[in-house]
């Protein structure tokens, strides 16, 4: 799933292709991804990309004013198409092909585009056309962004003050912070040294600066890895530049102790012993059951 830094990435990468350039036409593929009905799809067309923002982990493409706003979610991918003019047009229900959005030939007769993907049987990608990207409600909920001047070690003092609940589901609740998910949640609280079951109300100031500074760094780090990547690229960076997530039974570069994780009904964590959780491993009902 692109989180932060990958939905940074891929709004430069957009805005370096995109900004400037007339839509010729917005195809949605998978009917059940459009969220919205009013402005139609169709009112795209003609309309000039003025730029691209990110929203937490929301692309957000202003056209003239009207807005394409996409939510990658779990399996959902941007691809960048440098000539879509021969391209098939395409048939609903088909592969993982959501939306194409088709812009006009430039002087070359190419016509570029982008297409909205989505693996899996879980189709959870959702795109809205909108005249104010607060219209999305997944937008006008958002908590504040880790990586606006304003999200400071006394900000986040402010959110974990009082909190009972786990860090690791706080990191990952967008209401609460905007753009961190599963796995830079993993990345954060290895990097700080901290059980992702710590109850956050429970840090002391100095926890909370700590806390801070690993979502700081490990999204700036991460977005400057990614930056400049094409869009197809963004997928295996990602994987390459985590030190926990996904890295079950590998061992911890920084202390040599064997990553472990903790699974739940549909996502696992992963964390390092040693260097979280005071060489205890965490309790995991799924492996302790096996394991009888
Ligand atoms: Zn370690």
């Amino acid at each position: 799933m692109p989180e932060l830094p990958e939905v940074e990435a891929l709004a430069e990468f957009l805005r370096e292709r995109a900004v400037g350039r007339v839509i010729a036409a917005v195809d949605v593929v998978a009917f059940q991804a459009l969220k919205t009905v009013d402005p139609p799809v169709t009112a795209l067309g003609g309309l000039t990309v003025t730029g691209v923002a990110r929203h937490g982990k929301f692309l957000d493409l202003d056209c003239d004013g009207t807005h394409l706003v996409t939510h990658l979610a779990r399996g959902g991918w941007l691809r960048w198409r440098d000539d879509l003019t021969g391209a098939k047009p395409v048939r609903p229900g088909k592969g993982p092909l959501a939306v194409r959005v088709r812009l006009a030939p430039d002087g070359d007769g190419r016509a570029p585009g982008f297409e909205l993907t989505e693996a899996g049987t879980q189709k959870r990608l959702a795109v809205y056309v909108v005249r104010d990207p607060g219209d999305v409600p997944g937008i006008a909920s958002l908590g504040p962004d880790p990586l606006a001047a304003d999200f400071t070690p006394e900000a986040l003092g402010a959110i974990l003050a009082g909190s009972r609940t786990q860090i690791k589901g706080l990191l990952r609740d967008q209401k609460v912070i905007a753009g961190i998910g599963n796995a830079y949640s993993d990345e954060v609280l290895h990097v700080a040294r901290m059980s992702p079951f710590k109850i956050a109300g429970t840090l002391t100031e100095a926890q909370v600066a700590e806390l801070h500074e690993a979502i700081v760094t490990t999204l700036r780090d991460a977005v400057e890895r990614a930056r400049g990547l094409a869009a197809k690229d963004l997928k295996a960076e990602k994987k390459s530049g985590l030190r926990v997530h996904g890295r079950t039974g590998e061992k911890c570069e920084v202390c040599g102790d064997t990553i472990r994780e903790v699974s739940f009904a549909d996502s696992s964590l992963q964390y390092c012993p040693t260097c979280q959780t005071g060489g205890k491993p965490l309790a995991d009902r799924r492996l302790s059951k096996l394991l009888k």
